[in-house]
């Protein structure tokens, strides 16, 4: 073989070489513009969106005197005045005996709680301006005023649901069978928490072990439960609801699936249900077991339970983008066990209720801030 050739070869391959890296740099060149373009679009699309969420900053001096004695705190909602009311067990506390293995409640020969169980706090000062529920539950769960102003609670115990008239405290709706748990739709197996719609159709999570939603027209008739046998879907203790009315949305702390689910609510009538079967799932590795959700707009807000080294901590959701927003605590001690929460309808007042320490936080919300303006990543827990 002569030189000729062998350099000729050897210039090919210079050649080919210096093709592929020219080629590699010019990819690696249109990776990056790509990369930096689609962001920059990305953060500008979000700017314009505008979503604005509200700050949670603790009201450290509420309540301004000590509440009187208070069981595990249960339940906690906040009703057409502005104040919060609170669901507590009073000197009953739920313990690894309370139930059988058939979850028929072992304390019934106690008696009802002789405490009153149901308080209105003062918003501004905590102070109790009304109580009532005394001698009528036996372990006390959800509590939720619907929009005229009518107490809805569970209690887990009797697996009963009940709707209580705001002025003389009487039940007008009684849902399920005292202290007889079942798997048909005239029985209750723990139920956790409930949730109204403003015409009146409602929801009842069904709770610690039927593992199901029952949702219920205006005359209380079940027309639905969630989920299907054909549907793609499951829960593990839905322990709370939340309704996003205007998106005809339900969400559901799926707590030992350690993610909130949101399903189509059908509220409204539609023609064609584009969305059937395709359910919003915020499951991220900080949430943990969520505990119980509350609803603004299209935000949501949450709180988790104990869970591994996960911190307990509240939580702004954003279910149709399926991420957390933002996370938020306490500023004068912790979040230990946090059991329910509840939103003001204008977003300005958040409470969070508790079990072991029995207590109850508020929270101001008067700061709203342009997430995106940060990062579209949620922002890191601020203290
Ligand atoms: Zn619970």
């Amino acid at each position: 073989m002569g030189a000729f050739p062998l350099i000729s070869h050897l210039l090919v391959g210079l050649v080919v070489i210096t093709t592929c890296y020219a080629n590699l740099i010019s990819e690696l060149k249109q990776y990056a513009y790509t990369r930096s373009g689609s962001q920059n679009e990305e953060v500008t699309d979000k700017q314009n969106n505008g979503l604005l969420i509200p700050i949670p900053r603790e009201v450290s001096d509420w309540p301004v005197i000590p509440l009187p004695f208070l069981g595990q705190i249960s339940g906690v909602s906040i009703n057409l005045q502005g104040h919060p009311v609170i669901f507590h067990r009073g000197k009953r506390v739920w313990e690894d005996s309370s139930f059988n293995s058939s979850f028929i409640f072992q304390k019934q020969n106690e008696g009802a709680i002789k405490d009153d169980t149901i308080l209105t706090l003062d918003r501004s000062s905590g102070v109790v301006i009304e109580s009532w529920g005394a001698n009528t539950f036996y372990l006390p769960h959800g509590l939720t005023v619907d929009h005229e102003g009518f107490i809805w609670v569970t209690d887990v115990a009797l697996h009963q649901v009940f709707k209580f008239s705001p002025h003389d405290k009487k039940a007008v709706l009684t849902l399920g069978e005292a202290f007889t748990p079942g798997t048909d739709i005239q029985h209750f197996c723990m139920p956790t928490s409930t949730a109204i719609a403003s015409d009146g159709q409602f929801f009842i999570a069904d709770g610690y072990c039927n593992k199901r939603i029952l949702k219920y027209d205006t005359n209380g008739h079940v027309t639905r439960v969630y989920p299907q046998e054909y549907e793609y879907l499951s829960f593990s203790t839905p322990h709370s609801l939340a309704l996003l009315e205007d998106h005809d949305t339900l969400c559901v702390a799926d707590r030992e699936n350690m993610r909130v689910v949101c399903v189509d609510a059908e509220l409204h009538y539609k023609p064609v249900r584009v969305n059937d079967q395709q359910a919003l799932s915020i499951h991220a590795s900080d949430l943990g077991r969520v505990f119980a959700i509350s609803s603004l707009g299209e935000l949501l807000f949450a709180v988790n339970g104990p869970t591994a080294s996960i911190p307990v901590q509240g939580f702004t959701l954003s279910p149709y983008r399926e991420t957390i927003l933002h996370s938020w605590a306490p500023i004068s001690g912790h979040l230990e066990n946090p059991h329910d929460i509840a939103i003001s309808p204008n977003g300005t007042e958040l409470y969070v209720v508790e079990i072991s320490p029995n207590r109850i936080w508020k929270f101001q919300t008067s700061q709203w801030v342009n997430l995106f303006k940060y990062t579209y990543a949620y922002m890191p827990l601020e203290k």
